[in-house]
């Protein structure tokens, strides 16, 4: 069965804007899916349907693997956004500390969990250092760590590399497949650039816009490991 399942989901936003109209998709383990289509079809909207951030207006969205199949629970899910968002004041350890310290993990036993991630993204040279110090690049790799450091499941990604140049995408983009690989976990990737969707994606749902919906849903039978 799958991990998420999405029924008939509709979102309109209150000042009327259909967002998203009868989606309906299931996401099983282990599957790298990327939302594929053109700015405002509403992948944003799904995204954050999914992570249990923004209410719908109609449909449901359940986790059958959990309690009564619908509870929300935040912990075995993580959110990368475009924007790292890191705190500039504090450190890179302390900024992929942040997610354990909030479930009231002291710091000395998170500190391996922290140091783990952040190997996981090649910045264990960097645990001391200020955001300001980092490239984008980098900054995005913090945020990455920083999702990872609660061994999530589901790992949601809004067109994270959007805004980072070329060089720095294709290196990052491999390591989103390696962590995939290796962390076996479940990905769900929006993003409205045809190649990275091919480039990563064990399945691809195209969305069109206005109102936002799913056209096609295509499994890609990739030769994997890829890297
Ligand atoms: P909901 O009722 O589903 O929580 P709202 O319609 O109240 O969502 O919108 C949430 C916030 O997003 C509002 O503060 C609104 O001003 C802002 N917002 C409005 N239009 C847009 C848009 N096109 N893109 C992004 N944010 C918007
Ligand atoms: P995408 O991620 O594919 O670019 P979005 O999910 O951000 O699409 O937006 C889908 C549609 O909903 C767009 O028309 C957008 O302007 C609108 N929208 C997004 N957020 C809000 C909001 N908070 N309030 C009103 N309209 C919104």
């Amino acid at each position: 069965h799958p991990l998420v399942r999405l029924a008939h989901v509709n979102k309109r936003y209150s000042n009327g804007t259909v967002a998203l109209r009868d989606m309906s998709l299931d996401v099983g383990e282990g599957e790298f899916v990327s939302l594929l289509g053109p700015s405002g079809c509403g992948k944003s909207t799904a995204l954050r349907m999914i992570a249990g951030l923004l209410s719908l207006s109609s449909g449901e969205i359940r986790w059958p693997d959990r309690d009564g199949g619908s509870d929300t629970a935040r912990q075995d899910i993580s959110f990368v956004f475009q924007e790292p968002t890191l705190m500039p004041w504090t450190t890179v350890f302390e900024n992929v500390y942040l997610p354990l310290k909030l479930s009231g993990v002291d710091r000395a036993a998170a500190t391996p969990a922290v140091k783990d991630a952040l190997a996981l993204v090649g910045l264990s040279k960097f645990a001391d250092v200020y955001p300001r110090e980092l490239s984008g690049g980098m900054k995005m790799r913090v945020s990455i760590a920083r999702a990872m450091v609660t061994h999530p499941k589901l790992l949601l990604m809004d067109e994270p590399f959007a805004a980072l140049d070329e060089m720095t995408r294709a290196k990052l983009n491999d390591d989103v497949l390696r962590l995939w690989q290796e962390r076996k976990l479940t990905v769900m990737f929006v993003t409205h650039n045809v190649w990275e969707s091919v480039y990563l994606s064990s399945r691809i749902v195209v969305m069109a816009a206005r109102p936002g919906r799913v056209v096609d849903d295509i499994r890609i039978d990739a030769p994997y490991p890829r890297t």
